[in-house]
This record gives C-alpha cells, sequence and structure tokens, in this order.
C-alpha cells in the first residue's frame, strides 16, 4: 500500500511524489502519470515533503471530516480545526487537522506551522496515525 507519510518525531514527513520529467510535486501522491498536461509520461518517485509550511486558510470542522479520516458515526462528533498549509518548498497547499488543542483562535494567515504526527483512530489493538499542523512552538 501506498504510504502517505512516514518516520516518527521530528523525522515525520509527509510523502508525495515527484515526476522526474517536470519536477511536479503531488500530494496526495499520485503514482500512475504525471497530471501536469504539459507533461505527462515522466516517471514519479516518491519524495518527502516539506516539513514547514505557513496558514494558508483555516476554518472549524462543522462536518465529519472525509477519507482518510476514520469517523464513527456511533458517537458523538467532535469539532475540530482544519488548515490548509502552503508548503514552503514545493509551493504547494495541503490540507490537515490542527493538532490537538490546536483552535481558530490560535491560528493567523501566514502563522508558521509544521507536520506532527497524530492519532486518526485508536481501539484496544490499533492505533491508526495520521498527520496534524502545529504552529511553531507549541509543544504537544
Ligand atoms: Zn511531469
Amino acid at each position: 500500500m501506498a504510504r502517505w507519510f512516514a518516520g516518527e518525531g521530528d523525522a515525520f514527513r509527509l510523502l508525495g511524489t515527484r515526476c522526474s520529467r517536470c519536477g511536479a510535486v503531488f500530494f496526495p501522491r499520485e503514482d500512475d502519470f504525471c497530471r501536469n498536461p504539459q507533461c505527462g509520461d515522466g516517471e514519479l518517485s516518491e519524495v518527502a515533503l516539506s516539513p514547514r509550511g505557513r496558514v494558508w486558510s483555516f476554518t472549524d470542522g462543522r462536518y465529519r471530516p472525509p477519507a482518510p479520516y476514520v469517523s464513527d458515526p456511533e458517537l458523538p462528533w467532535r469539532p475540530y480545526t482544519l488548515i490548509a498549509v502552503e508548503l514552503e518548498a514545493e509551493r504547494m497547499v495541503v490540507l490537515g487537522q490542527g493538532a490537538p488543542g490546536v483552535t481558530v483562535a490560535d491560528l493567523e494567515v501566514g502563522m508558521e506551522v509544521e507536520v506532527v504526527s497524530g492519532v486518526l483512530h485508536e481501539d484496544a489493538e490499533t492505533t491508526w496515525t495520521t498527520w496534524h499542523w502545529r504552529p511553531l512552538g507549541v509543544r504537544a
């Protein structure tokens, strides 16, 4: 199965793919063909994305999030903060939830954030990991 992220702690990174021909970077990863209409036939290889970026937009999540987030319809819905982050090097926008405790009151457009691993869902046997965005200088 293609991975969306790898590493632990400070080495945690989102994984995308990069086209060998035009250099386009894709996240979510594109493993079949380059989506750049001017290109189309480069080799796609896995690449770790910048761990930091700047807040481009943010909102309160008032709805259950789409896949790959796991949401149990039997449980009461807990609001979350959804942050769109423009990555430093790639100049691409990646959506993710704020780290636990981060609310819209903590955020400003242009603020620097970093990617951290977070818990998507857990049960007695398994913890599923996802990524969260955390403002720099805030400790979990
Ligand atoms: Zn390409």
